[in-house]
């Protein structure tokens, strides 16, 4: 323990601020996407397995609704674009921009140098938990995805169906790359359906008992072309472990959605981000 000063509550009690204040953040048209949604037809759907994850592909301008089936399950979520790989989701900044878990309205951020919305949020029927007495809410950009590495790490396990296990398979199978070029490719998740949260003692990553039940679901407006890829997280429900065969899991349904032509009339997909990238050289 180090000795505290002795204006150490004054240096406690200063208010914070917020790191990123996002009233410029542009506004997404939600009204448009809807107005669109109602339109839509069903053009694919997925089930992604337990224990296993599956590749699905979503156009610019259409949409994709994650649904639980059968039973409580939370989806580990990775989105690429199509067209380019290396462009895909920024679970940090995308935390530092909206928080530590997302609704609707809210958008999953591409990397650097392209910073752009790839999925805006348009239907969260799980809106209404909000955050609980614990801390908790559901769909969190603060977890990383289970990993083998540290399951070995803790318990010296050789467990092959943690998410990224199941990412790098399934993403491997769908570019058609061996696991050692897939693997690099695989990101922080978006937790779909899972309730996270810090200890509000140790600021420890806890999770609890998700709310989601069958028939409850996440829908997303894609704005550029996107490969998705979910894992049906070995954790199930997450209310006791992951990382093992343990708890019971049940499959994740993916459907694709697209909208009546002209009803997106006046929208683009939005463009990469406008820094120069002189980094202070030139
Ligand atoms: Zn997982």
């Amino acid at each position: 323990m180090t000795n505290a000063p002795a204006d150490a509550d004054a240096r406690r009690a200063i208010p914070p601020v917020i790191c990123y204040p996002n009233e410029t953040l542009p506004e997404p048209p939600l009204d448009l996407y809807r107005a669109a949604r109602a339109t839509a037809v069903k053009t694919d759907e997925v089930l992604v397995p337990a224990r296993d994850a599956r590749c699905f592909t979503v156009p610019a301008g259409h949409f994709f609704r994650i649904s639980s089936v059968e039973g409580a399950q939370v989806g580990d979520l990775n989105l690429h674009n199509l067209n380019d790989v290396t462009e895909r989701f920024y679970s940090g900044k995308t935390r530092a921009l909206h928080g530590t878990h997302i609704t609707t309205g809210e958008r999953m951020w591409s990397n650097f140098p392209h910073m752009r919305p790839m999925a805006t949020i348009i239907a969260d029927t799980l809106g209404w938990y909000g955050i609980d007495d614990f801390g908790g809410s559901v769909h969190d950009v603060i977890g990383t995805r289970c990993d083998p590495y540290t399951g070995n790490l803790l318990a010296d396990t050789q467990y092959h169906h943690c998410c990224h296990s199941n990412l790098t398979r399934s993403l491997a199978d769908h570019v058609g790359v061996n696991l050692d070029e897939a693997e690099p490719l695989v990101h922080d998740v978006l937790n779909v359906f899972m309730c996270t949260g810090f200890t509000r003692d140790t600021g420890q990553y806890f999770m609890k008992a998700s709310p989601v039940r069958p028939g409850d679901f996440l829908e997303f407006f894609a704005e550029i072309d996107l490969l998705g890829n979910l894992s049906a997280c070995p954790g199930g429900d997450c209310s006791s472990e992951h990382s093992s065969d343990a708890a019971s899991c049940h499959p994740l349904l993916v459907e694709v959605f697209s909208p009546a032509q002209g009803t997106l009339a006046g929208w683009s997909s939005p463009k990469i981000n406008q820094y120069d990238r002189t980094h202070g050289r030139r």
